[in-house]
């Protein structure tokens, strides 16, 4: 058994819709995940979904998930662990069939597109994970953090609304 098993209060699997437009991918459970059950319902979630609101993406238009699906102690994001967990990531991906996916934060990028450059390069413009349109975002978290990076997650978002608009013309 993969030892973060062990040491979380319970999976964290996905929130949202079963036939969704749009799949976020996270990085990994926090204590509020953890205690729930459900990923992005803290601090991170509600700016997530606020930022989703203000592009006019629905609730049952997109899902979230994380590459990890057990908190990981003091939330260190744990690549072992994420290869571990990889193939749980493709099945969910199999059999959400999103039309596209956001990456949120430089280790769901990774997991996603091993080779992509870093995050302040690459996010904000599209690009393939496998057969699917990937669009890579900074980590809510970050927004919360610091002005400099609320005002690129802001940009990117509204880039990303557009990008959704131009796929759906
Ligand atoms: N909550 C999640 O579910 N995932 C993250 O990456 C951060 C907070």
């Amino acid at each position: 058994m993969c030892p973060l098993g062990k040491v979380r209060t319970q999976a964290v699997v996905y929130r949202g819709s079963l036939t969704p437009r749009v799949v976020f991918v996270g990085e990994a459970p926090g204590a509020e995940e953890d205690r729930t059950g459900l990923p992005f319902v803290g601090r991170s979630g509600r700016e997530l979904d606020r930022a989703l609101e203000s592009i006019g993406l629905s609730v049952d238009e997109y899902g979230v998930l994380n590459v990890l699906k057990c908190r990981p102690p003091r939330n260190r994001f744990d690549r072992r662990a994420a290869v571990t967990c990889r193939p749980y990531l493709w099945r969910q991906l199999d059999l959400l069939r999103p039309e596209a996916i956001v990456s949120l934060g430089a280790h769901a990028l990774q997991a996603l597109v091993p080779s992509a450059p870093p995050m302040l390069s690459a996010a904000g413009r599209p690009r393939a994970s496998g057969d699917l349109p990937l669009f890579p975002l900074i980590h809510p978290a970050a927004a919360l953090r610091s002005r400099r990076l609320r005002a690129r997650w802001e940009q990117d978002v509204r880039a990303l609304g557009a990008w959704l608009d131009e796929r759906d013309a």
